[in-house]
């Protein structure tokens, strides 16, 4: 090990880790799990595929001690940064540390489980490197619970989402996951484990959630909980014109409780038979055709389709459930004969983009790179968008979903590190998630028409913010946090006064 580390200093010229006296930090660290500096390969990649960098070493931490060790040794040292690595599902490198210790917190997922019931209610420990579709099958197998909010895609882990904000269809209701856990232990950039919540270390509690890894490594969550349906239905509505589908959205996301369907997301497509982008995509089954002859000849380049699940119990009548569906559709002006659902088991309906991965990595999309754009923009602005990016620049398509659903300001708490817009009850999330291969526009190109709708929105003065955002200067980053900038500063100063945390955001300098 200790030579491994030796040959690395001198052959890696990465800016100078030098003056770090790297083996005996590494061998002074005794930890419960391992450290790998020869094959740290997955540490230097992430499923966007553009970035990479290689660390001096990863980690696979046993639990929080070894966190704790390896975080003090960094800041006992003179310049070693560290990165908390959840499962990689980054874009632009952000879980990793060019020349610094990357630790792989998914070797730590089996760790912490147990259901906590607090003042009448229910939740979960889990570890900060639990993947959310563990939790789930856990939770719900042995205990017929669940977590209220969910992301799409459950391939992510707990400590990787929450320190960003965790979105789905559910966070209309609910809030982002960020918003629905009442506990953590962090690790702080000093190496101390402190436990903290709205009422204990709050300022370090709200500063992790959202936080992009700044304040420190979220070990352990504590996760709300609440009954776990037994089935869903999921229906998907077709619309040509963007004014209805967001009228007929936001006011879905804003009936009271109980009064609505339990899941409201949305995306953007392209009027067309192509078969990634275009009216293949919207059929829940292959089995159920597209009948393009029932879209109005006023039809634009792309069509909106609204996602909308309910839950429901193997004890309720289907009558009861068809009854409360054909209300709330009954309201909707979508295309009559562009309605299609299907009725799935829970756990089902919460994997199912899992099929979307199998299927992606037999054609080998899966691994190919991902330029991916996720935005947070207010209703204010959302039309002068839809008309100016999808309805031009975008009227081909990104080679992958475009989503696109209203999301409720009070449901997010703004004491979390969390930057949303300025203005308004209603927002939308925006996420063009590109698929690419070898056939297709090159990376190069997504990533800079990725820049120039960003650009747009400077330049019309949109009401927006990057969601899992990605700056290269602290400037954009001070802009980006505007007048929360000072907040985020002095949480740094409080948690990670060496600057050692998640450097792969590229927001402080390590302090040498
Ligand atoms: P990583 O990418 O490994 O890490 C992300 C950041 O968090 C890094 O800065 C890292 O240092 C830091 N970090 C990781 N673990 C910890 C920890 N324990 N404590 C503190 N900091 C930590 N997001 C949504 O909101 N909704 C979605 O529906 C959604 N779907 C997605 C689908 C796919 C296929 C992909 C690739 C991403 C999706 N995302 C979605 C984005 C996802 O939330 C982010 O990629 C997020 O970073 C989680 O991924 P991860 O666990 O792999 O974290």
């Amino acid at each position: 090990m200790i030579a491994c580390l030796e040959r690395f200093i001198h052959e890696n010229d990465t800016e100078s880790r030098q003056d770090d006296d790297l083996p005996n930090i590494c061998q002074s660290l005794d930890l419960q799990g391992s450290i790998d500096c020869v094959a740290t390969g997955l540490a230097g990649k992430d499923f966007g595929g553009t970035y990479s960098f290689k660390p001096l070493a990863i980690i696979r931490p046993a639990g929080a001690d070894d966190v704790a060790r390896v975080v003090k040794a960094a800041y006992r040292s003179p310049s070693m940064t560290v990165a908390a690595r959840g499962n990689g599902h980054s874009i632009n490198g952000q879980a990793m540390a060019d020349g610094g210790v990357v630790i792989d917190m998914r070797s730590t997922a089996e760790n912490q489980f147990k259901i906590v019931r607090m003042n009448g209610e229910m939740f979960v420990d889990v570890s900060g490197g639990a993947l959310w579709e563990d939790v789930l099958i856990r939770c719900v197998s042995g205990f017929n619970l669940a977590p209220r909010s969910w992301t799409d895609y459950l391939g992510l882990t707990v400590g990787g989402t929450l320190s960003n904000a965790g979105v789905s269809g559910q966070a209309f209701r609910y809030g982002p996951q960020s918003s629905n856990v009442s506990e953590l232990d962090v690790v702080t950039g000093k190496g101390d484990i402190l436990t903290c919540s709205e009422r204990e270390n709050s300022e370090l509690f709200f500063g992790a959630l959202g936080g992009i890894g700044q304040f420190g490594i979220i070990t352990r969550a504590r996760v709300k909980l609440q009954p776990a349906p037994d089935m869903v239905r999921w229906i998907r509505v077709v619309y040509s014109e963007f004014e209805e589908f967001t009228r007929d959205a936001e006011w879905l996301v804003t009936l009271p409780e109980g009064k609505s369907f339990d899941y409201v997301e949305g995306f953007v497509f392209v009027n067309s038979d192509d078969p990634v982008n275009g009216w293949p995509s919207v059929p829940l089954d292959p089995d159920q055709g597209f009948d393009q002859t029932a879209i109005p000849p006023t039809a634009g380049s792309v069509l909106y389709c609204l996602e909308v699940a309910l839950h429901y119990q193997n004890s309720d009548h289907p009558s009861a459930v068809d009854t409360v569906v054909k209300s709330l559709l009954g309201r909707l002006g979508f295309i009559n004969d562009l309605k299609f659902q299907m009725d799935v088991t829970y756990v089902e309906f919460l994997s199912r983009v899992k099929q979307v991965e199998e299927h992606a990595r037999a054609n080998g999309t899966w691994d190919s790179p991902h330029p991916w754009l996720n935005m947070f923009i207010s209703k204010r602005d959302i039309a002068d968008f839809d008309r100016m990016v999808f309805k031009r620049l975008l009227k081909e398509g990104v080679g992958g979903p475009m989503l696109m659903y209203p999301l409720l300001r009070s449901k997010w708490d703004n004491r979390t590190s969390v930057m949303i817009p300025a203005e308004g009850e209603i927002f939308y999330i925006v996420a063009l998630l590109r698929f690419t291969h070898s056939k297709g526009p090159c990376v190069e190109k997504l990533v800079s028409q990725n820049q120039e709708i960003v650009q747009l929105c400077f330049n019309k003065g949109f009401d927006f913010k990057l969601y899992l955002p990605h700056y290269h200067s602290q400037d954009d980053w001070k802009r980006h946090f505007g007048n929360q900038w000072s907040r985020f500063v002095d949480r740094k100063a409080s948690f990670d006064p060496m600057a050692i945390l998640a450097p792969g955001q590229k927001i402080f300098k390590r302090i040498i």
